[in-house]
């Protein structure tokens, strides 16, 4: 293990524990258990469990701790403690950090789900959450005082595209003590910068990229290792929000590849996005690395390639969205991304539905509006099966 080593050695040694049997791939520890030489072996190690001592899998496990070393590894962060899911990662980020009376301040262009917690959750339990426009930092400026105790945003928002200025934001929040909590799918564990830049912690769905392959739910947060160890870990072990060791050895095989398939999604989506642009049947290409995107200069800035998703604003409304994805035969209509599939979503009748008319225009969700995942396949047949679809509208 090696914090000199690059990105793609890390992704495929980093956090390996081998066990007597010396197997040359990472081995399922797919056990709730673990078995004490002795009763005062088991004492002590209720007392205090080492580095390589586990006592029950909600708590932790080897091949999920080698998942968590790795993801570590990669983000360039202390510690990080993995979940059942993207949301379970999220909510426990928030969470656990949270109580009665704080307040929090969030960007409104969220994930479905991470809007209902911001929306729904936090207030039930006393906490007072305010939401500003991402993209714009006298919001942040106005929104965040002393006592704010969180801020939290998509550091590359869905399907709008938005982008945040980590550094920007940070900064505000770090002025007014509070962390900063960065959910970072969009941008990719591949291009982020978000610790870097002065998030706190930086959560990831891995059932996205990191699966890359549309198998498991899992997530992870990541950040200083006294906050993932004396804050999150006791909310997270005793909540029950945790992932499952095969789902971890998912990921941890998915990892090896993470970097050679984002460059390539992400490669493939520029091209694209370039193809695109101005096509007669498309009001608009949104794609952070298109000299158009209204934050181009962040963009690059701020991601070192432009990540694996475009969205796309068909002329013609809903009825010209939808004929367009009904004219796809190599995409498919589903509702992952950072798969190894490329997949096309309709926001505004799918993930988004539940905003209604007024709140989705707000967020820049057109009735047109497509979202694609760009995966894997020749972006030459990619292009020709947009482009046909195209004609249909
Ligand atoms: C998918 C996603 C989540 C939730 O992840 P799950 O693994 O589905 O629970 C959270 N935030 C963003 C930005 C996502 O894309």
């Amino acid at each position: 293990m090696s914090s000199e080593w690059n990105t793609r050695t890390k992704l495929v040694h980093d956090g390996i524990r081998r066990s007597q049997y010396g197997e040359v791939s990472e081995a399922i520890f797919l056990t709730q258990g673990f078995v004490y030489d002795s009763a005062e072996a088991a004492e002590a190690r209720f007392v205090k469990a080492g580095e390589d001592e586990f006592v029950y899998a909600r708590y932790g496990n080897p091949t999920v701790r080698m998942f968590e070393d790795r993801m570590a590894a990669l983000e360039g962060a202390e510690d990080g403690f993995a979940a059942a899911s993207g949301m379970a990662a999220v909510s426990a980020a928030l969470m656990s950090m949270l109580k009665a009376g704080d307040r929090v301040v969030a960007a409104r262009a969220l994930f479905g789900s991470c809007l209902y917690i911001a929306e729904e959750i936090l207030p039930r339990f006393g906490v007072e959450v305010a939401f500003v426009d991402g993209t714009d930092l006298d919001q942040w400026r106005a929104a965040v005082r002393p006592g704010t105790r969180a801020v939290f945003f998509e550091t590359l928002s869905n399907p709008a595209l938005d982008m945040v200025d980590i550094a920007g934001v940070a900064a505000i929040a770090h002025e007014a003590g509070a962390l900063v909590v960065a959910d970072n799918v969009f941008a990719t564990p591949i291009y982020s910068r978000a610790l870097e830049l002065g998030a706190d912690l930086v959560v990831y769905s891995t059932t996205k990229h990191v699966d890359g392959q549309g198998r498991c739910l899992g997530g992870v947060v990541l950040g200083g290792r006294e906050h993932i160890r004396t804050v999150l870990e006791p909310y997270l072990k005793h909540t029950g929000g945790a992932l499952s060791p095969f789902n971890a050895w998912v990921m941890l095989k998915g990892l090896e590849t993470l970097d050679l398939r984002v460059r390539a999604s992400s490669a493939a989506a520029l091209d694209i996005a370039r193809a695109l642009e101005g096509h007669p049947k498309l009001a608009r290409v949104i794609y952070p690395h298109l000299e158009s995107h209204p934050q181009h200069a962040l963009a690059l800035r701020q991601m070192e390639g432009g990540g694996t998703v475009l969205s796309l604003d068909v002329k013609g409304g809903k009825a010209g969205a939808f004929r367009f994805l009904n004219g796809l035969e190599i995409c498919t209509i589903s509702n992952n991304l950072g798969d190894a599939k490329s997949i096309v979503t309709h926001p505004a009748t799918t993930t988004h539905q539940r905003l209604g008319d007024a709140r989705r225009a707000a967020l820049g969700i057109t009735p047109g509006m497509v979202r694609l995942s760009v995966g894997l396949e020749d972006a030459r047949d990619l292009l020709a099966d947009l482009t046909r679809a195209l004609e249909r509208v």
